[in-house]
């Protein structure tokens, strides 16, 4: 396999090739702002560093298996092969401007959350930072995106934090102003309540969001859903994220997938207001996607509603996300089970 160049810093490019800063820089550009991989199409390289960099070097490590597109909501979804016939997915959602990539941080998960097609299948292996950058790229190749930045959120496959280094360096990238330039604010790290993990967030100096995956505040009904409550049961999560507040101020979301008969009562909305008590923060409600085999049903819309208006009349701002491609195999997972790969 060649090495790519993608995943590395212009600083970086530079050291490994031998060559000035202001060639890493350009090789930078190509890839990351013209979204360009073919080396011999980098024409302000000299000839024979192209050359050099065509014998020795790939220009991306994935492979596109399937791109499936909603035709009803726009939602991209695609499959790709990693190096070593491993394969990830990644969304793109569509919601009139505004533009927002799912990418995903590791093969597999080993969280198992009970609702996830991913957690069905396990967890094989960390991604490294091309192959997460590189979902980027790929999505956003052939998209009309002129001066927009798009919306990332780690909230494909696996636990951002299980892989936290890696996570933080291709947020660097992405923020990077002569690559992507993606603002800090437009990145969420999403994670199912991994407390070291939000502790070391807590002291990055870059205003990336943070959102917790809650979706039960109750131990039983969380450690059902979402095992590592087990491990970190709510009350050690909300001194985490009060932890988390107090160090850097910044507001959070929580992100409940509504479950129908599960999670998606009155009462629950009030244990999820008991718990955010004293805790800055919104609260986004997922239509859940059917995964073939699972024992569940998404929540119907008057159930959805009056949960929200009851988070509503108590001053918490809440979102019910619209379904974004029920169509495509949208819940993260699916697509890589289709393939059973
Ligand atoms: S929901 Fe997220 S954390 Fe849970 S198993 Fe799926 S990918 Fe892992």
């Amino acid at each position: 396999m060649s090495t790519t160049l993608t995943g590395l810093t212009s600083a970086e490019i530079a050291e490994l090739l031998a060559v000035k800063p202001f060639q890493g820089r350009q090789i930078f550009k190509w890839l990351y702002q013209k979204k360009v991989f073919d080396f011999e199409a980098m024409t302000d390289l000299s000839k024979p560093l192209r050359s050099t960099l065509k014998t020795a070097y790939a220009g991306h490590t994935l492979e596109l298996v399937e791109m499936q597109v909603c035709a009803r909501t726009g939602t991209k979804k695609a499959l790709l092969r990693l190096h070593d016939g491993e394969s990830v997915e990644s969304v793109l959602i569509r919601d009139h401007d505004r533009v927002t990539l799912c990418v995903s941080s590791q093969v597999g998960c080993a969280l198992k959350c009970d609702f996830c097609a991913t957690g069905l299948a396990g967890f094989t292996r960390n991604l490294d930072c091309a192959e997460i950058i590189e979902q980027v790229l790929f999505l956003l190749a052939g998209e009309p995106m002129g001066d927009r930045t798009p919306n990332i959120v780690f909230m494909g496959m696996g636990e951002p934090f299980r892989n936290y280094d890696t996570v933080m360096k291709t947020i660097h990238l992405m923020m990077d102003k002569e690559g992507l330039g993606i603002g800090a604010r437009k990145i969420t790290v999403s994670t199912a309540g991994d407390i070291p993990g939000i502790q070391k967030f807590a002291h990055e100096e870059h205003q990336v969001r943070l959102s917790v995956s809650l979706h039960a505040a109750n131990n039983t009904l969380r450690s059902r859903l979402v095992p590592l409550n087990r491990k970190y049961p709510l009350e050690d999560l909300r001194d985490a994220i009060l932890y988390y507040q107090e160090t850097c101020g910044r507001q959070i979301t929580f992100e409940w997938t509504v479950l129908q008969d599960v999670n998606d009562s009155v009462q629950d909305a009030k244990e999820l207001l008991q718990f955010m008590q004293h805790i800055q923060a919104s609260v986004n409600l997922i239509p859940w996607n059917p995964v073939q085999g699972l024992p569940y049903a998404p929540a119907r819309m008057d159930r959805c509603q009056a949960f929200s208006d009851t988070l509503a009349r108590a001053g918490v701002a809440c979102t019910i996300r619209r379904e974004k491609g029920q169509d495509i195999d949208a819940a993260c997972g699916q697509l890589r089970r289709t393939h059973a790969v």
